[in-house]
């Protein structure tokens, strides 16, 4: 995953509005963060590892002028988690020099890679997006058709923002799988991950960038072009069911709504007979309250999460993640004594609601029946999400009982694939859901690994 942002304005402090909209996006990656501004063409970078707060302050803002800016906050899937490959990256290619942040991640790499090379085109990174930047800045076609032969050459997810001169650019990829929208404050136009970010710095929602598109922004206004038709649109539903702000509308429909529903679709399909309903904060509360409400069983906090420690997942090696989950949760004496049904929005790799319901029943709770407001994740994300091996993933050679047991829950049961999708409310043919189903929309690659293209260390 990743948040990307951009603003072109004349008038407005750039890099100012972009660190707000970083901050909105940041847990949409928190392992790095960086700005690019272009001040009459001239292009600076900062960007660092660690959160917005921590990669900016005054000062560094201050020396940050411009008329447009891109910002990026990232959450690694292919290259490892390293100041090199802090977005955004910038590529002095023959054609021009391009600036750019890249939420998704590309399937067909290798082949683009080795082609580049060839072409002896230097590669600095060990990310994807590189690739994406250096045939942009080898093409010396108008930008808009430099962007646009790229898309034509690039498999995948991208959802893209790129500042080349003083211009602005926004595309993302055919299948729309990672979100983008497209924003104004004034007369000045935005690009967003989204939408919570344009909520931040007063910009109206105007519409998505649309799959294939690219908008421009340039000194005569904004552009847009159809660069690719659009295939079968696969918005990610990870979106939904885990990886958007609850406050955001992504594909139209605000998260936290879809999340209720997923809650309540959950009560209904897997009932239990229990005291007290709990969520595990933040992204399990939306859809425990659904629960309770569908179900009457009463809502109430069981966890206290301390909201100073960044996402589990964030520190990319397991013994981390372990550690990360005792620093993140107390229980409540509320739990004592009671049938608890705990609710969570997805099992990926187990490790978090093992240790959950062994802190619960360590708490004193009778019973715990764990429900979940997603199915199964039986299948690797190609398209951005952290979960590119199938041999971490708890659930892709288990049964539901095997699950139970391996939690160590009193039952546990799974929302249907069915019944996430109505509660997303959109049709089954705008979205991917492959990591539920196997069913990809596009040609995926065989075997994959983070840091294929991260120099060997000693
Ligand atoms: P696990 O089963 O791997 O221990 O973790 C599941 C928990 O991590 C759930 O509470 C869920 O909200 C969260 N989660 C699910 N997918 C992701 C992801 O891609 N990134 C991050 N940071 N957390 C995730
Ligand atoms: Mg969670």
């Amino acid at each position: 995953m990743c948040g990307v942002f951009g603003i072109r304005s004349k008038e407005r402090d750039v890099a100012r509005i972009a660190y707000f909209g970083l901050f909105a996006l940041q847990h949409r990656g928190q392992e790095s963060a960086g700005i690019a501004v272009s001040d009459n063409g001239r292009l600076t970078v900062v960007r660092d590892m660690g959160l917005v707060a921590q990669v900016f302050n005054e000062q560094q803002l201050q020396a940050l002028p411009g008329e447009v800016a891109i910002g990026h906050t990232r959450y690694s899937t292919t290259g490892a988690n390293r100041w090199a490959n802090a977005q955004p990256l910038i590529h002095h290619g023959r054609a021009r020099t391009v600036a750019l942040g890249h939420n998704g991640n590309l399937v067909n790499v290798e082949e683009l890679r080795a082609e580049l090379v060839e072409d002896g085109v230097r590669l600095g990174s060990g990310s994807d997006s590189e690739v994406i930047a250096a045939l942009i800045a080898r093409d010396p076609a108008p930008l808009s058709e430099a962007v646009a032969s790229a898309m034509g050459r690039l498999e995948g997810a991208y959802s893209v923002t790129a500042l080349v001169d003083d211009t602005l650019v926004a595309f993302r990829d055919p299948f729309g799988f990672r979100p983008l929208t497209l924003g104004q404050i004034g007369e000045d136009w935005v690009v967003a991950s989204e939408t919570c970010a344009l909520d931040l710095i007063g910009a109206e929602v105007v519409r998505d960038v649309r799959p294939g598109e690219i908008v421009w922004v340039d000194e005569a206004g904004v552009h847009a072009a159809q660069a690719l038709p659009v295939g079968r649109n696969a918005l990610c539903i990870f979106e939904h069911v885990y990886f958007a702000r609850p406050d955001s509308r992504v594909g139209g429909v605000e998260v936290h709504g879809a999340r209720v529903r997923m809650g309540e679709r959950l009560a209904a399909e897997a009932p239990v007979e229990a005291d007290l309903v709990i969520g595990i904060p933040d992204s399990g509360t939306p859809a425990a309250i659904g629960f309770s409400n569908a179900s009457g069983i009463p809502f109430n906090e069981g966890l206290i999460k301390n909201r100073y420690v960044a996402r589990t997942f964030i520190q990319p090696d397991q013994a981390m993640r372990e550690q990360g989950i005792r620093m993140k949760f107390n229980p409540l004496s509320e739990v004592e004594g009671r049938r608890i049904v705990v609710v969570d929005d997805s099992i990926v790799r187990g490790s978090t609601m093992r240790q959950l319901v062994a802190m619960l029943l360590d708490a004193g709770a009778a019973e715990i029946h764990v429900r979940i407001s997603s199915p199964p994740v039986v299948s690797p994300c190609f398209y951005g999400i952290d979960m590119a091996d199938e041999d971490e993933l708890a659930a892709a050679h288990r049964s539901v009982e095997e699950m139970r047991s391996l939690v160590g829950a009193t039952s546990l049961h799974y929302l249907s694939v069915e019944g996430m999708q109505a509660a997303t409310t959109l049709p089954e043919d705008a979205v991917c859901r492959a990591c539920f189903t196997r069913d990809y929309p596009t040609r995926v690659p065989q075997k994959v690994a983070k840091l294929r293209f991260e120099p060997a260390r000693a």
